[in-house]
């Protein structure tokens, strides 16, 4: 048998051209429901700060024994990167073959992860938000909020955004994508922003609550998503002991996610944290009621990053723009 092994290179300019929010949402549906049936698994995550350039750098990983994705996502955090007119975060997925363990794909993984973390919060709403939900509340307008809309909106027909950002100049983010989708859009307080919105997505840098738990009305349902490192925080840990709390993978959710809060100080039990793979499976009833608050607490794990991976090499190689280096 010959063995000349090739390692199939999707660079991160093609990355636009290939995948698609609805590639990406069916890609994460479908290991979230994996990760509950236990056949997906996350490995633990390594984060170092590395002493030079400011930078955070680690990796995260896993392997999916029915689709057979194993590999990592390695990157980080370049605080300076901006200033060479880079984007701050860089990541990269390597793909392994499972049969061998020789590699097959390198991926860039930058628009990946915007597209993979916005479809998280919008398979949440898919599951958990109310269906008449017509208004979406967001939180947070940086880099990550204009995916998080765009996907959120196809799966509820809003017929209004309403946004809240700590600094107010970058609401114009918001605005624009709302203006884009066709949708109206307005620039709110956090009192209104309870009051009115049906789905409330939260994409901050936060280290301390934003939304209280007065803010919160019977119904809403939250996709907190800026909250994956130790120490962050954005919303009152009271509304998740109102809350039906779902998350992508509980051990991160009470370390690292959200829930880390309410569990740490006793409002929750970890043993109250459903998977929305579970409810995506049908074995978890999810949202019983209009009158339920619901929160996904989106932590963002490695498996998704394979997911989608996995999916753009597929779309590389049909549109012939895969390229094949021996390896
Ligand atoms: P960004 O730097 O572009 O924007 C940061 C946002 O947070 C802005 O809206 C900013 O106004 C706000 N903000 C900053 N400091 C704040 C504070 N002290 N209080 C309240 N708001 C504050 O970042 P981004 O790329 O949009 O990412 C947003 C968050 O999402 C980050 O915390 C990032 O780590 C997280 N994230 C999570 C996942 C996941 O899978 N869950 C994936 C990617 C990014």
């Amino acid at each position: 048998m010959s063995d000349v092994h090739t390692v199939t290179i999707v660079p991160e300019c093609e990355i636009a051209g290939l995948m698609t929010a609805e590639a990406a949402f069916d890609a994460v549906e479908a290991i979230f429901a994996a990760m509950a049936r236990g056949s997906a698994y996350n490995f633990p995550v390594v984060r170092e700060a590395i002493g030079h350039a400011d930078a955070l750098y680690g990796f995260k990983s896993g392997f999916d024994r029915e689709s057979l994705a194993l590999g990592l996502k390695s990157g980080g955090y370049w605080p300076g990167n901006a200033d060479k007119g880079l984007t701050n975060h860089q990541s990269t997925v390597v793909l392994f073959d499972a049969d061998t363990g020789r590699p097959s794909a390198l991926v860039g993984g930058n628009l990946l992860t915007a597209l993979r973390t916005a479809a998280s919060s919008a398979v949440s709403i898919k599951h958990l938000a109310r269906k008449k939900a017509k208004v979406l509340g967001m939180v947070g307008a940086g880099h990550q909020s204009a995916f998080q809309i765009r996907a959120a909106v196809r799966q509820r027909d809003f017929d209004k955004i309403i946004g809240w950002n700590l600094h107010p100049e970058m609401l114009s983010r918001l605005e624009e994508t709302a203006t884009e989708l066709g949708l109206p859009f307005e620039a709110v307080d956090l009192d209104q922003l309870g009051a009115e919105a049906d789905v409330i997505i939260t994409i901050t840098s936060s280290f301390d609550p934003i939304l209280m738990d007065e803010h919160i009305r019977p119904g809403t349902h939250l996709a907190c998503m800026g909250t994956d490192t130790v120490g962050k925080q954005e919303v009152d840990p009271k509304i998740l002991a109102r809350a039906k709390v779902y998350t992508d993978e509980v051990a991160q959710s009470v370390t690292l996610g959200e829930a880390q809060h309410a569990v740490g100080s006793g409002l929750i039990l970890e043993s109250a944290i459903g998977q929305i793979g579970a409810v995506i499976n049908g074995t978890d009833p999810g949202r019983t009621g209009d009158d339920q608050i619901t929160l996904f607490d989106g932590t963002g794990v490695g498996l998704q990053d394979l997911a989608v991976a996995a999916k753009v090499v597929d779309l590389a190689k049909e549109k012939g723009v895969a390229q094949s280096v021996a390896f």
